[in-house]
């Protein structure tokens, strides 16, 4: 809970070695520039990691990303105080949104279909997603 919000994350894989904790996620996409590509994850990483990190009593973790087409691996360490304060910022800018104009409006996008979010966010609108 962050927030008094609950914050669900499912990650590819958590283990220890020599003694530290990390997070691995795996990524299929193929990359020109791997820390580019690694910039848009790290916020992600970084809910993985608080995650973990508070089941495992931690102050920082170590998260990596592996890129399966190039075989490229890109780690970052993870604060998992400025991740959690991150989050709760994320979630206060979440709880201002108006939602209830937003439902009025019966937009849909690409990502609905799939979002997890779609009962939530279009749950007053006849929206259909195909
Ligand atoms: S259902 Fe998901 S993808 Fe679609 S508008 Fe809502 S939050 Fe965005």
């Amino acid at each position: 809970m962050v927030n008094n919000r609950m914050v669900t994350a499912k990650l590819d894989s958590l283990y220890k070695y020599d003694g530290k904790w990390y997070i691995l996620d795996f990524k299929t996409e193929s990359v020109q520039n791997i820390s580019d590509s690694a910039k848009k994850y790290r916020y992600q990483m970084e809910v993985y990691g608080l995650a973990a990190g508070r089941n495992l009593k931690l102050d920082s973790i170590t998260a990596e990303l592996l890129f399966l087409e190039s075989n490229e691996t890109f780690s970052f360490n993870i604060n998992l105080s400025e991740a959690e304060v991150k989050t709760a910022n994320l979630i206060s800018e979440i709880e201002k949104f108006d939602f209830e104009s937003f439902n009025k409006t019966k937009k849909s996008c690409n990502y609905c279909g799939t979002c997890g979010y779609l009962s939530i966010c279009h749950k007053n609108t006849a929206i259909s997603i195909t």
